[in-house]
């Protein structure tokens, strides 16, 4: 969908955006095809879209997959789409927070979208601890966001979503998209950003609720030490002890820790 074609659709149905809504539309061509072909789709693959928008990378998901399912939130938006697409997707309307939260088996599907801004790390935290994650997730997203996704322990950018995401996925690496690819030109520039699922979970569904409890405590303030901070919801020397067995210092903060030691320490803290 070329910009010409998106402005006099607008235009047509005087549609004005709502900046709420992260309506920034992905017009460049080239883009697109790069969001599609890191997608690595056939015709066997489900995909999730979330937030089609005008559906500009819902079409070349029609061309290259079996099946797709796009959640978008504007009704203005949705009717058009449901115009545009009639039978050929399953288009619902509805916040697609609220329904990630609530269908967690997403066995078989890829999640391939330029997500809004204001909800992309929730999204992407849900559907990471899924009770059956998707296996591969492309999606495009405030390069800040894709930077804090990809990156290593003792960095400033290193957290919470670094750890939630990549306790079951692995990076594939991701490509800058220029603001000016949008329209209109949101103010920072954005990553398409490839997640592939780990081929072994590191932690059982139980162990991984421990871990996001962990990791959440851990960087509840991120100044602070960690085993002060767990403290106050394990017995002391249960963690002294856990931690001295990985040769963690106590007096670390959470930000020194790589997503392995915080396994380990969640397997250690789970032991009877
Ligand atoms: N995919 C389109 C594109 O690439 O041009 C649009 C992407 S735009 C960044 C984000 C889209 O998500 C908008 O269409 C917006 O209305 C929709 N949206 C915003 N919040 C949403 C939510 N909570 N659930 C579903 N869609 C949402």
């Amino acid at each position: 969908m070329k910009l010409t074609e998106m402005k006099s659709i607008l235009a047509e149905h005087k549609l004005m955006l709502t900046k709420s809504l992260g309506q920034n539309f992905l017009h460049d061509a080239n883009q697109l095809h790069r969001i599609a072909e890191a997608a690595e789709l056939s015709k066997s693959d489900k995909v999730l879209e979330i937030g089609p928008g005008l559906g500009p990378l819902t079409e070349l998901l029609l061309e290259q997959a079996g099946q797709v399912l796009a959640i978008e939130k504007d009704e203005r938006l949705f009717k058009l789409l449901q115009l545009r697409f009639s039978d050929c997707i399953t288009l619902l309307h509805d916040d697609a927070l609220a329904y990630v939260k609530q269908h967690r088996d997403w066995a078989g599907w890829k999640l391939v979208s330029n997500l809004p801004y204001s909800v992309a790390s929730p999204i992407l935290v849900e559907l990471a601890l899924a009770t059956t994650q998707p296996e591969r997730i492309v999606v495009t997203l405030q390069i800040e966001v894709a930077l804090r996704i990809c990156s290593e322990a003792d960095s400033d950018d290193y957290g919470l979503l670094t750890l939630l995401l990549g306790l079951n996925y692995e990076s594939r690496g991701w490509f800058k998209i220029p603001s000016s690819c949008f329209f209109p030109s949101p103010d920072v520039d954005s990553a398409c950003i490839t997640l592939v699922r780990r081929p072994e979970p590191l932690l059982s569904p139980e162990l991984q609720a421990k871990f996001v409890r962990i990791v959440k405590l851990s960087f509840s303030q991120r100044r602070k030490m960690m085993h002060k901070l767990l403290k106050s919801q394990w017995p002391d020397d249960q963690l002294t002890e856990a931690m001295n067995k990985l040769g963690i210092s106590l007096q670390i903060r959470a930000e020194k820790l790589s997503l392995e030691q915080f396994v380990e320490l969640t397997k250690l803290l789970n032991a009877p």
